[in-house]
C-alpha cells in the first residue's frame, strides 16, 4: 500500500476531534462562562477560561491561560 504524505496531518485532526469529543461543549460563550463559574465555585482551586474551538467551533473550558 503506498504511503501518503498527508497521513500525519489527518491523524492529527482525528486526535483533535477525539479530544473535542471528550470535552464539554457549549453552544455559546455565555453558557460556557456560566459553567466555568459554577465549576470554580464548586472547586475554589481551579481557574477556568473559555475559548472557542477552531476544530468544532463550540466553546470549551480550559484551565490553561
Ligand atoms: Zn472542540
Amino acid at each position: 500500500m503506498p504511503r501518503r504524505n498527508n497521513t500525519p496531518k489527518q491523524q492529527r485532526q482525528l486526535i483533535q476531534l477525539a479530544s473535542c469529543r471528550d470535552k464539554r461543549k457549549f453552544g455559546n460563550e455565555k453558557d460556557a462562562e456560566s459553567a466555568a463559574e459554577l465549576q470554580m465555585l464548586l472547586s475554589l482551586t481551579v481557574e477556568l477560561h473559555t475559548y472557542q474551538c477552531d476544530q468544532c467551533h463550540y466553546w470549551h473550558l480550559t484551565s490553561k491561560k
